[in-house]
């Protein structure tokens, strides 16, 4: 069988194989602590389950428009209103599954053969996989200072004359940082002068910790007509904890939104129609469970942090949003894909190798779990890393021995 030079040259995205093998080992009975997972472990909004229900009783689940149907747009124009206080019209707005897709059909209607898509590291798996599944050139950013805050510099350096699109999340996936605010407008600035795309990947928008709000990048824009290349994607998927129901939305200017509906009613035909209903629901219900996540993240952040740092060596940056840490093993070992197998092998604990984000020497540990799993998780990092712990450590009724330092 001869596949595509294309399939061959796409990767299995680490994450999903991640969450399969600690499956897995969990069938087989063993004691897995999974602190790679991307996603909050809470239950769907009730108003979500009771809007997807009530589709599902009257036993007539159809296609809907590829683009979403109305009663979401309105939900998603009314929540673009309230967050980004901006208006925008239902042929602005495509709603896809999943922001995935999202930025996947947004990079299919930007991209010609060998344009460059520019992001900085550490980046969230997916870009540099999507970009070259849409015929572009993935090219990484490097903040020159080694932190996780690019500088305009760091960008604008690697930007040229094929660079079609530039692509944000703030706050990021791995590293959990929110880009400062003057940086979002130096972006905003550049690329409406040098006319380049620009994809604001918002999903942990409302993800956000100690009080500080998320950067609106519309307030920063001269041109909010419909040339505006400036693209805003969300999702009911972090937020809601709804990652299952795979909604997602992008606002864009009304020639972009119609290329993108073109290609996705090829792809899919649009969102199952279930979904977008649950969406509809959670975007137009009680709202407390967004706030409810976000403190029970924020405790979470706080007790993992304060973990991390007591293991000598280990460097963290305090995460300002997300459920993702990036702290830096390299003083035990710079191959973070060696790291984490060792970690997996000798502790049971999965953890996701920052080489997949484009950072060696890091692991991304998340802290959507329950504080007993993120005390245990990191209590057995420390136990297999620490040369100092006690020769042994109990998982359960299982006795393990350090034989390797
Ligand atoms: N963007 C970022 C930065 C993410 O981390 C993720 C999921 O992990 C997504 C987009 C995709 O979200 P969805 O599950 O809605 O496709």
């Amino acid at each position: 069988m001869s596949l595509s030079q294309l399939a061959q040259s796409i990767s299995e995205s680490p994450t999903l194989k991640l969450n399969e093998t600690a499956a897995l080992l969990r069938d087989r009975g063993e004691p897995v602590i999974h602190l790679g997972g991307g996603e909050p472990k809470s239950r769907t909004p009730i108003d979500a389950i009771i809007s997807c229900t009530s589709i599902l009783n009257t036993g007539e689940v159809r296609y809907t428009p590829a683009d979403g149907i109305p009663a979401l747009k309105k939900a998603i124009i009314r929540y673009t209103e309230e967050h980004y206080k901006r208006q925008v019209r239902p042929e602005n707005v495509i709603v896809s599954s999943g922001a995935k897709q999202s930025i996947m059909v947004a990079l299919y209607a930007i991209l010609d053969p060998h344009d460059e898509v520019v992001f900085p590291s550490p980046y969230w798996v997916s870009y540099p996989e999507m970009v070259k599944l849409a015929g572009g050139v993935p090219v990484v950013a490097q903040p020159q200072d080694g932190t996780f805050q690019p500088t305009i510099e760091d960008i604008t350096q690697v930007v040229g004359s094929n660079t079609k699109a530039i692509i944000i999340n703030s706050p990021n996936n791995p590293s959990g940082v929110m880009y400062p605010e003057s940086l979002i407008a130096e972006l905003v600035e550049f690329c409406e002068k040098k006319d380049i795309w620009l994809i604001m990947d918002d999903t942990y928008n409302r993800l956000v910790f100690d009080g500080r709000s998320p950067v609106n990048c519309y307030e920063y824009a001269k041109d909010l007509t419909d040339s505006s290349k400036l693209v805003v994607i969300n999702c009911v998927s972090k937020m809601y904890a709804m990652t299952g129901f795979r909604i997602g939305w992008a606002i864009g200017n009304r020639n972009l939104v119609r290329a993108m509906t073109n290609i996705q009613s090829q792809q899919t035909s649009g969102p199952a129609a279930p979904s977008q209903w649950a969406a509809v629901g959670a975007l137009n219900g009680i709202q407390n469970s967004i706030d409810a996540l976000r403190m029970t993240l924020e405790n979470n952040r706080n007790v993992l942090v304060s973990r991390l740092q007591a293991i000598p060596g280990v460097k963290v940056t305090k995460p300002g949003g997300t459920f993702y840490t990036f702290p830096d093993f390299s003083a035990y070992e710079k191959n973070s894909q060696k790291l984490a197998q060792f970690l997996l092998d000798k502790v049971r604990v999965v953890t996701v190798p920052g080489k997949e984000f484009g950072m060696e020497g890091h692991l991304r540990i998340s802290f959507c779990g329950t504080l007993k799993e993120i005390r245990e998780g990191v209590e057995r990092i420390q136990w297999a890393l620490d040369p100092n712990s006690p020769n042994e450590l109990y998982l359960g009724t299982r006795k393990l021995v350090r034989d390797w330092l």
